[in-house]
Parts: structure tokens; sequence; C-alpha cells
């Protein structure tokens, strides 16, 4: 290996640049294994944080997508789902604390067995970078996949949170880009990025994404749509686009203790209840 030849970007580019070199397949599943017991290693504290926002700010018709390897999503939907409803959570590239049923759509950590036929849970596995990263060859990743742009289809609001897209997503990049065109609300929609990027260099990353220059760029979560109308984006969306009817703001109700802030969610949560009873649902 020349060193001129050694890509200078993220650990992405030169890890999938090692692995299109070749011969260095034993260095490359030990920095894979270490990676992933690096990852299991890592925990939530006991306060709140953006994880927590993030999955009792969304509801049961949320989705998030990640392309995060680490167990926080899983950690924050385990410990807030007494609470509420939590959004669906799909792990795009795989998860260390994500386990599921190949029959069943089940969301569970390794130790667990799926509730409709009691087979134990199988731990997903971990895509690494690599610039032909193919989804299909995964059964379970693969289901996420298919879950995650059937619903992009649908969406009528699509945030992208702290990713770059790095080139080693390209494939990822386009298969989200794809699905999201073909989505019938675009004139209505927005595409929200929160990202510290100057809006400039967001423009210019996402712009194929962004329909008829719908574009809100926000350098701090506590700035979102999901911060300031948790558990009412759709609400706070429609109202906004379709009906030209600005939405004060409801949060975000910002605490160092989680019980805290679980019981300020509980609030929502029994408005959401009674209205939902209200309305026959
Ligand atoms: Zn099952």
């Amino acid at each position: 290996m020349k060193k001129a030849d050694i890509p200078t970007g993220s650990f992405e580019a030169q890890f999938s640049w090692l692995r299109r070199c070749g011969g260095y397949e034993v260095e490359l599943a030990e920095v894979e294994q270490l990676i992933t017991e690096f990852f299991r290693t890592l925990e939530l504290p006991d306060h709140p944080t953006i994880y927590d926002y993030l999955v009792l700010g969304l509801r049961k018709q949320d989705i998030i997508a990640t392309f995060n390897w680490d167990p926080f999503l899983m950690q924050a939907l385990r410990r807030n789902r007494d609470t509420a409803s939590m959004p669906d959570i799909r792990f795009l590239h795989g998860c260390v604390l994500y386990a599921t049923c190949t029959e069943h759509e089940v969301l569970g950590i390794p130790t667990e067995e799926c509730p409709f036929c009691a087979e134990s849970l199988i731990q997903g596995k971990l895509i690494y970078p690599d610039d032909t990263k193919d989804y299909a060859s995964d059964t379970i990743i693969h289901r996420d996949w298919m879950v995650v742009t059937e619903r992009l289809k649908q969406a009528i609001h699509f945030t992208i949170f702290g990713y770059s897209g790095p080139a080693t997503d390209f494939n990822a990049k386009q298969l989200l880009l794809t699905e999201w065109k073909k989505n019938p609300f675009l004139s209505i929609n927005h595409v929200e990025i929160i990202d510290i990027a100057d809006s400039d260099e967001l423009r210019r990353r996402w712009s194929e994404y962004i329909p008829y220059q719908h574009e809100i760029f926000i350098s701090n979560f506590w700035e979102s749509s999901i911060a300031k109308f948790p558990r009412r984006t759709s609400e706070w969306k429609i109202a906004a686009s379709m009906y030209g009817i600005p939405t004060e703001a409801i949060g975000p109700y910002r605490t160092d203790d989680l019980s805290e802030l679980q019981g300020w969610y509980s609030k929502l949560v029994r408005e959401e209840i009674s209205t939902s009873a209200y309305l026959g649902k």
C-alpha cells in the first residue's frame, strides 16, 4: 500500500478503501470486533438525553431510521416505553442492541424471545462501511430498508439529524432519494436538517432531497420541530402547510430529571388518549 493512496477522509472512507485493496480480511475482522465490543459498553446516563427527547417526542405513526450502531436509541426506547407509545425505529446499518424475529416485526434485544412465536430473537448484523453496500443480502437489514423507504413515500415531513451522508453511503442516499421522490405530498413537504454545517453547505449536500426549496436548516435540536412540537409534529405541519395556520410551540420542556420529563410527556399522552376517545379511534 502506498501511503499517498490512503484516503484522508473519515473512518468510513479508510475502512472501505482497505476492504477494496484486499488482503486485510483478518485485520478488518478484528477492527469490526473491536467496534462491536466498544459500542456494547456504551450506556445512556441517568439524566435525560436527546435520545429521550427523540423517542418521547414522536408517536407510533412516526419512524426513526438511523445509521448508528450504538445502543442509545434502544436504551431510550426501553426506559420510556411505559410513559408513551414510541415511534417505530429502524436500523439501516444494524445496531449492537437490536434483535428481532425473522418472521415477526419485533423491536427487541438479544436476550429476548419473540412474543408471537417464542423463538429467541436474532441479533441483527452490523453493516460496515463499504462503497458497494448491498442492503438486500441480509434479511433483517433488508426488511428495515423496505419499511423505511415505504414510509418515505407517505411522509409529510422528513428530518435529517446530524447525518452528513458520507460518500460510502452513496447507495443508501440514492435509495432514500428514489422513494422520497415518489411522495405525492412533495409540494407541501419540508426537509428539516439539524446540522452544525452552514446552510450553503447543507443546501449543496441535500439539494436533490429538498422539494421546491422547502428547507428548514437549524443548528441545534432544541429549535427542531420535534423539540418545539413534541408528539404534535404532524398537527403543526398540517396546520402550517395546508391551512396556513401558525401553531404556538409547546416545547421544549428542558429538565435534568428523567422522571420529571416523563411526567411532562404523560400529560401529552393523556390528551392523545382523550382525543382518540372523542374521535372514536
Ligand atoms: Zn416470531
